[in-house]
């Protein structure tokens, strides 16, 4: 059975090499996160370009990922390198500092609307977590506070209110000079970090598509509004990251797992894919082997049904891109083989269906939990039979035949959907179905005499048409 959870993989200077990129895909990375935050456009043309001849190397399809930096607030720099926070202390945020000029008393803060966002009592969060303040007082360009949990701070740490309503918008300028740099490198996901609405949503979908763009766009939950409105973000967007480093911090951790879960089935349930994110073999940037705690997490991540987990620093910096990359997919293959199989999966039994492609997609997975099928095929033009498919809970591998590049780098993020290269040049049945066993028996995916069911649309080529299915024995061209 192959591995159905797909693993992303953050690019960075550690995967700079077409060796190690090929390598790393080969191990099992299905999608690779180019980081907005990190590096020139010049750096993530150079990586995309990598990602092409390393796929091609490696002989498979991998979805492209870029993840665009969002107003994360951030303090600005010490004049003598990193200064220690002690417990008690008074520290300053000050808006109006010299960038540069940061000491063990006081730093600068780029967002200027930081005083008026903070009320004394307030918690502000430093370095993820690591360092904690509590606001004594804003006067004029400057928040007084003091130190609660101290330690060492460097240049540019993110900076995190606790409970959220620091109020930037989600869109900076760079974000702006970023989705247009993604349109020109053909990204087949955008990640859209610190959504506050759907509107924010809506925005970065209008710029990529104005930029020529025709990515989907990811929203990134990880501040505390966006918990407040998830339904709306949800349908606003065509897929969820839970990215759990900014939002443990601005939720508190302990809130953390119970969140991933609730968002994992409300995105399932809206026909949306969903990526878990951060942390997940942190370990492992230092050490060749991952801890137990980290084995548990990624496994609890693929229990609760997610479609994807990521990896960030483990592959853009660490010290083992590729062992990192085996190690997750070992963990999830030890997962799905515990996991109960779907047999009375009874996703959208009180439901209804808005389209015809819809109900064949949930008819069809029904049916294959319910017989002996050892394949979906599914002919797509865009995917969206193949992405319904894959939100109904089932062991049964789902094939995407397609003739669209694009789409088969699409559904490189949906659970236990697969990309094969596929052109319908004849839609004679004599013809088709025999060319499809043929294709299937070639790449063993399946055997003689084995069940499959093949979906299509009366007329091929069209987005959207599918409206009929079979249940087919495999045979040999006679
Ligand atoms: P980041 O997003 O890695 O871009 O910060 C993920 C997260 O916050 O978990
Ligand atoms: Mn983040």
């Amino acid at each position: 059975m192959p591995r159905r959870t797909k693993i992303v993989a953050t690019l960075g200077p550690a995967t700079d090499d077409l060796k190690v990129l090929t390598a790393l895909i080969r191990a099992g990375a299905d999608l690779v996160r180019i980081n907005f935050s990190h590096g020139t456009a010049e750096d993530h043309a150079r990586r995309v370009r990598l990602v092409h001849d390393a796929a091609k190397a490696a002989g498979r399809y991998v979805g492209i990922l870029g993840d665009l930096s969002g107003p994360k607030i951030r303090i600005e720099r010490f004049a003598a390198g990193p200064v220690t926070l002690v417990e008690g202390d008074e520290f300053a945020l000050d808006a109006a500092l010299d960038p540069s000029a940061g000491n063990a008393a006081e730093v600068g803060v780029a967002y200027k609307a930081l005083p008026e966002d903070v009320a004394p009592g307030d918690t502000l969060l430093l370095n993820d977590g690591l360092i904690a303040l509590e606001v004594r007082r804003a006067e004029g360009s400057r928040v007084v506070t003091r130190v609660v949990v101290g330690g060492e701070l460097s240049d540019n740490k993110g900076l995190n209110k606790q409970g959220g309503g620091l109020s930037a918008g989600a869109l900076t300028d760079k974000d702006r000079r970023d989705i247009r740099t993604a349109a020109e490198l053909g990204v087949d996901y955008l990640a859209v970090s610190f959504v506050r609405d759907a509107a924010d949503i809506g925005e970065a979908r209008r710029l990529l598509q104005a930029a020529g763009g025709d990515g989907r766009i990811v929203a990134k939950i990880e501040r505390s509004e966006a918990i407040d409105d998830l339904e709306h973000i949800v349908r606003a967007a065509d897929a969820v990251m839970v990215a759990r480093g900014d939002l443990g911090v601005e939720m508190g951790y302990a809130e953390l797992t119970g969140l991933q879960k609730r968002m994992i089935r409300l995105a399932r349930g809206r026909n949306r894919p969903v990526i878990t994110a951060t942390q997940m073999m942190e370990s492992m940037i230092q050490n060749p082997v991952p801890t137990r705690a980290e084995v548990s997490d990624v496994a609890n991540a693929v229990l609760d049904g997610t479609d994807a987990v990521m990896l960030s620093a483990e592959t853009a910096v660490g010290r083992y891109p590729v062992k990192v990359v085996r190690a997750m997919a070992q963990v999830i293959e030890g997962a799905e083989k515990y996991q109960m199989t779907y047999r009375r999966d009874r996703t959208r039994i009180d439901g209804h269906f808005e389209r015809t492609d819809e109900a064949i997609a949930a008819a069809v997975m029904f049916t294959a939990n319910h017989l002996d099928v050892k394949a979906i095929v599914a002919l797509t033009e865009s995917g969206s039979t193949v992405l319904w498919m894959s939100r109904i809970r089932s062991d049964i591998p789902i094939y995407a035949f397609t003739r669209s590049e694009r789409t088969r780098r699409r559904v490189t993020l949906y659970r236990g959907a697969y990309p094969i290269a596929f052109d319908v040049t004849h839609t004679d049945p004599a013809v088709l179905y025999p060319t499809i066993f043929d294709l299937l028996l070639e790449l063993r995916l399946v055997e003689e005499g084995d069940l499959v069911i093949v979906t299509k649309g009366e007329f091929s080529g069209v987005s959207g048409g599918t409206n009929t299915m079979k249940i087919l024995e495999v045979t040999r061209k006679g």
